[in-house]
């Protein structure tokens, strides 16, 4: 069984001075609060390529009502897959496919060629960099927060990577910079800011592959502005998965996955689907209209 919706919990229990600020943030991981029983493998990804390859993959949470059917997708190490679509769509139902949150009722997916039923769950987890619309902060320092995913980061190399992120600017104008605990007392971050040390978590710890999961909700331009740059140093050469709402985000992505009521209705880049004149265009053109 998967011993990894636990910490999730334990971390999310521990904010609620933060989650009221949240409480419109669309929640990608359905699953958090529900540990769903998927066996365990013993294989590890630690020096995977990158490869993921969906082959024939279909699902359903409900058996009666068909989901994802007959999903293929091959994405080469180091590219960019953005997965576009209307709420409710399937977008976050695929990231929770390739992490494992539910298993696949047929198919496979493969990393590396290697099945993920076979890898280790926390192993295979590990393997990704995940940046959601929903923060995960502890009531402890910005230090220790930024620490969890990699305890033996050195301050250099925290101050680094806040840097690299523009977290840095802020974290040094709070009461004890980087020592100062995430409390009501000691000012409240914007969710904007919030996000940003998140990434800033990850960009400490960027393992091969990533998902992010770009805002739907108000942060301000500067921010986002901050927040566009973090996510384009933490995608160069790593596969990522962008649950994507900007159109600059969508138009650079390698392949670009059109999800219309749990299928994948067009698949390529910004060009070829523009050409094809179906969804993507469609929406493309009320979007810059
Ligand atoms: P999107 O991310 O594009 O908004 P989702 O992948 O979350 O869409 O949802 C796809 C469909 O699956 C929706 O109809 C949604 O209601 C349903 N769904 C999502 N999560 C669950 C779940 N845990 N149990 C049952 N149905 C779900």
């Amino acid at each position: 069984a998967s011993g990894y919706g636990k910490p999730f919990n334990e971390i999310s229990g521990v904010i609620t001075e933060f989650q009221n600020a949240l409480a419109c943030a669309e929640r990608l991981f359905v699953m958090i609060d529900a540990e769903v029983e998927v066996n365990n493998g013993n294989a590890n990804i630690d020096s995977a390529k990158g490869e993921i390859e969906f082959k024939d993959v279909s699902f359903s949470y409900d058996k009666s009502k068909k989901l994802i059917e007959h999903l293929n997708l091959k994405v080469e190490p180091g590219k960019r897959v953005a997965i576009v679509g209307p709420t409710g769509a399937g977008k976050s139902t695929i990231i929770n496919l390739l992490m494992r949150f539910y298993d696949i009722d047929a198919g496979e997916i493969l990393i590396d060629g290697t099945d993920i039923r076979d890898i280790d769950i926390d192993n295979l987890r590990r393997n990704f960099g995940m940046v959601l619309q929903e923060t995960w902060l502890k009531n402890a320092t910005i230090k220790e927060n930024l620490k969890m995913a990699s305890p033996n980061a050195t301050d250099d190399e925290i101050i680094e990577a806040a840097k690299a992120t523009h977290a840095h600017s802020f974290i040094k104008r709070m009461p004890y910079g980087y020592d100062t605990i995430l409390s009501p007392e000691n000012g409240s971050l914007s969710q904007g800011q919030m996000q940003l040390l998140c990434i800033t978590r990850v960009m400490l710890n960027i393992p091969r592959m990533l998902i992010l999961d770009e805002a739907t909700s108000s942060i301000d331009t500067r921010t986002e502005q901050k927040i566009q740059s973090a996510f384009n140093k933490m995608m160069k050469g790593r596969t990522t998965f962008v649950v994507a709402h900007r159109l600059s985000t969508i138009r650079e992505a390698d392949v670009i996955l059109f999800v219309k009521d749990g299928q994948i209705v067009e698949q390529g880049n910004h060009t070829e689907l523009l050409q094809k004149d179906g969804y993507y265009a469609k929406l493309y053109r009320s979007q810059i209209a």
